[in-house]
Formats: structure tokens, sequence, C-alpha cells
């Protein structure tokens, strides 16, 4: 860009040690919706890691030592913080993302205030383990301490919701933290870090350092003060971390991608299966690791369900994503779009139908997003269960139903991939629904709903969909070493 329209860029810096401190190097994020260049991102290595690993490492001693109620107070104090910024936090995240307005309003920016007054209630709740060994003289009693430093490193998707989810808990505990989120969604994390000290955060607490995954994200893994990091990301690049900080023993909590089944028998409520299973493959233009990609239908409903279906998904509206009327935003790059495009075009390839959306359904986008990275929800019918795009993530508005006969024969179809995320199960047999629960690989299984989360119960996945759960006693195990301590009396 000329220097006129540099000028022009937001540029973010990097939040070390309580203070903005710009980098040498940037990279460029785009604006998903419009195709330009609107923002610059540091491009953070080794040495702005290790600042930010030596500062959190300093705040360490005087922030682990706080009660949890104090630690508390400041946690509720930056949830009101955000909140009191909602709309201009929202209007943020849908720019950088290319999600619509509505959701960053409604879900994104709402949960990550929620993150923070979440787990500054429930630090408040935990108790120790406590056992008597009245022959021996003896009581055991466990303790649990903050571990250090805490690594953490988020995706594009969720940005703000999920770097919380992540920063909230790991403070709470007491741990001083560096985060680095996507180097595609930074504007939001910067954004949070100029509320900290007003919020009572002291200087240290809370690091962010902006960058690439192969330059950041590996300095901190690869980090030997950094004694745990918390991923959410994709599985490959889980088995890059996990490699990289075997050498160190790391603790690792991986939260990794899915290909999520909805089993819809024939008893099913269609009228609340239908736009539900509707949002849950196209909420966030598919771009959730919990969005469902692989539809099985029972045989009886299966034209009724189809038909049904495909005119709900029609009636999704694609376009800019600041008209709050809009359903599906801007995906978040180019190279992706092209990706989750090219699923298409395989399973036409190998035979499959595509019933609306993608190379069938007129895009009309207004003149200012016609460079945008936009899709229309996409639904794909009779694709073979060994098809790539029924094997493997494909995350974006896509997804593909396929009709099946009996129970036996949809859990084992169902659980024939490699991940174990989310399922969902459609029918009005209770039996049926605990039994066909029971039986899904999967770490989270919703019955005649979707996205229903109550944050104190375990949240994670089975197989390549990660290691380890969150949630308010996970995350508070995770964040925190437990000692075993034994008093003779
Ligand atoms: P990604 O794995 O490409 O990147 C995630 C983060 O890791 C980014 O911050 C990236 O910069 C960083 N990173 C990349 N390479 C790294 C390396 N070698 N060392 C350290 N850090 C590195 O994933 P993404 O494309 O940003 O996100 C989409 C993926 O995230 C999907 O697979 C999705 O399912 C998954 N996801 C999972 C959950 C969950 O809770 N299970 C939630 C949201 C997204």
């Amino acid at each position: 860009p000329t220097m006129a329209h540099s000028k022009a860029l937001l540029v973010l810096e990097n939040f070390i040690g309580g203070k903005f401190v710009p980098c040498s190097s940037y990279i460029d994020s785009y604006n998903p919706s419009t195709g330009d260049v609107y923002c610059r991102v540091p491009d953070s290595g080794k040495e702005e890691v290790e600042a930010a690993v030596k500062a959190a490492k300093d705040a360490f001693p005087v922030w682990s030592s706080k009660s949890p109620l104090e630690r508390s107070q400041i946690l509720n104090k930056l949830a009101d913080m955000i909140e009191h910024d909602l709309e201009a936090f929202a209007q943020a995240e849908s720019k950088d993302q290319g999600k619509t307005i509505t959701f960053a309003r409604t879900v994104d920016i709402p949960r990550a205030v929620h993150n923070f007054r979440f787990f500054a209630s429930s630090i408040l709740h935990h108790v120790t383990e406590c056992t008597e060994m009245p022959t021996m003289g003896c009581v055991h009693y466990t303790s649990r301490v903050p571990v250090g430093v805490a690594g953490l490193i988020s995706p594009w998707n969720l940005p703000l919701y999920l770097l919380t989810w992540k920063i909230a808990p790991a403070i709470a505990c007491g741990n001083t933290v560096v985060a680095k989120p996507s180097e595609m969604t930074s504007v939001t994390a910067w954004m949070m870090c100029k509320l900290l000290e007003k919020a009572g955060v002291p200087p240290g607490v809370v690091n962010v350092v902006f960058g690439t995954g192969a330059k950041a994200g590996e300095a901190l893994v690869c980090h030997p003060d950094v004694p745990l990091i918390s991923f959410t990301g994709s599985t490959l690049t889980a088995q890059r971390i996990t490699e990289k900080s075997a050498a160190h023993c790391k603790r690792l909590s991986l939260e990794l991608g899915g290909k999520n089944p909805a089993i819809i028998f024939d008893d099913a409520d269609l009228s609340q299966c239908i736009p539900t299973t509707v949002r849950s493959s196209f909420a966030n233009q598919g771009e959730i690791c919990l969005c469902t990609s692989r539809i099985f239908v029972q045989r009886g409903i299966y034209s009724e369900f189809l038909k049904r279906f495909v005119e709900e998904a029609k009636k999704w509206k694609t376009g800019n994503p600041s008209d709050p009327t809009i359903n599906v935003g801007a995906l978040i790059s180019k190279e992706h779009l092209e990706k989750v495009r090219n699923y298409v075009k395989k399973a036409q390839a190998e035979g499959a139908r595509v019933l609306c959306g993608e190379g069938v359904d007129p895009l009309a986008l207004p003149p200012g997003n016609q460079k945008g990275y936009f899709m229309l929800p996409t639904v794909i019918a009779e694709v073979k269960d060994e098809s790539c795009c029924m094997q493997e993530e494909i995350f974006g508005p896509v997804t593909c139903v396929v009709a099946f006969d009996t129970e036996e024969e949809v859990i084992k179809r169902a659980n024939g991939v490699k991940y174990g995320l989310a399922a969902t199960v459609w029918s009005s047999n209770v039996g049926r629904v605990h039994r066909v629960a029971h039986r899904l690989q999967s770490g989270l299984v919703w019955t005649n709903c979707w996205l229903v989360r109550d944050l104190n119960l375990p949240f994670g996945g089975m197989k390549a969909s990660g290691i380890g759960r969150e949630g308010a006693k996970d995350s508070y195990e995770f964040f925190t070493e437990v000692k075993t301590i034994t008093i003779k009396h």
C-alpha cells in the first residue's frame, strides 16, 4: 500500500507488561466482507514472546497470592467494561471476522462478558478433598495452586469468545498469561487490552502477543517457562503443538475440529428439528466447531425432510454482515472460501446432488461486497459416507444429508469418522434418545436441541476432536496443580 493508504489502516500493537509496544514487522489483516486490507497485525516472534513471558513471570508472585475474591472482583469489573462497550466490540468482531453483526451482538460479545462473570463466580465455590485415616492418626487433604505462566492460543472463528474462555479461568485461578489470538482476527483482543488497567488487572497478568502460528505460536509453545498450553484450533496444529511441547512435557488442553452428525429419527418433531438443524449447519457461516455437517435422516421421512430443509435453508440470506437482516456473512479468507467451494465441487464430481447454494443459486451482493468472501448455504444429498465431504471438517456453510434405516446402522455410521466433538439426536422416544446418546463417540450430545450450554459442565471432544475438557471444574483442574498433604496428629 502507498503511504497515504497505510495511514488509514488500523495498526495493532502487542500488549506486554501492561504497555502497548510496537513490533518491528507487521502482517496484513483483511476485511472478509470487502476483501480490503484494513488492519496491520504485529508479526511477533521469539523476541516478543520472550518479553511477554518475562512480564508474566514477574507478575506471577503477586497475582497468585491474591485471594480468589480479589481476583473475582477484577474479573467482574472487566466483564462490566466489555459489556459497556458491547456495540463497539461487536462491530469490530463483525468487520474483522466477516460474521454478521447480529451474531457478534447476540453471541460472541455477550459470551465473552459472561466468560469473565462465570469464572469470577465459579472460582469462589471450589472445595478441596479431605480423607481421614484414624488408625494411622492421619488426615489427608488436597490443595490447589496456580501453575504459572499459561500459554493461550485461539482460532479465528469466535475470536474474543474463545480467547476469554481461556483467559478468564487462567487468571481466576491465579495464573498469569501470554495469549496469542489468530493472526486473522486480532482486533477485539487488542481492544480488550485497553480495558485491563482500568479494570484493575495488574501489569503483566495478561499479555497479548500478536502474530502467526508458525512464528509467535511456536515460540510460545517452545518456551521453557510456559508449563501449560491451552489451545483451540485444528487437529493438524494440535499435532504440531504436541510434538513441539514434548521436550518440556507440557500440560496441554486441546479443543479441536469436528465432523458433527445430526441423527433424525422418523418420530422427530420436524417443526423444531428443521429450523434448528438449518441453524446448526449454517450459523456463523458454518464456522463453528460444533456445526452440523452430516445429517442422517430415517428413510420414511427422508424426502419430506429434504424438501422442507432446503426450503428453510434458502430463506437464509447471505450478504453484507453489517446489515442486521443478514443471516450469513463472509467466510474468513479467500483461501478458506476456495477450500470450502472445492469440497462442493468434489461432491458433485463424485455424483452427489447439490440441492441449493453454491453453483446452483445466484448470489447477489451489494456493490461494496463484490470482492468479499461470500457463499450461499449449500445442501448436498446422496453423498457416500467415505467421501471427503462426509469425513473431513469443511468448516463452511455446507451440510450433507443422507438416509438411514436402523438405529444400529446410524450409530455405526455416525461414529465412522476420526472426529468426536458434538452430535445431535432428534426423536420423541426417550428410551431411544438415551440409548443413542450413550453409544455415540462424542464429547457433547444434544437431543432435540443444539448449542444449549451449561458452562459448569465439561466441554470438549473425543478422538481427533481433542484432549481434555473445559468447564467450571475442568478448567479449574487444568489451570491448577493439585497437592496431597498428609498431617499426622
Ligand atoms: P488453526 O489450528 O489453524 O489455528 C489456531 C491457532 O493456532 C491460531 O492462533 C494459529 O495462529 C495458531 N497456530 C497455528 N500453527 C501453530 C503452531 N505451529 N504452533 C502454535 N500455534 C499455531 O485453526 P483455525 O483455522 O484458526 O481454526 C479453525 C479450527 O479450530 C477448526 O478446526 C475448528 O473446528 C477448530 N475449533 C475448535 C473448537 C473447539 O472448542 N473444539 C472451537 C473453535 C474452533
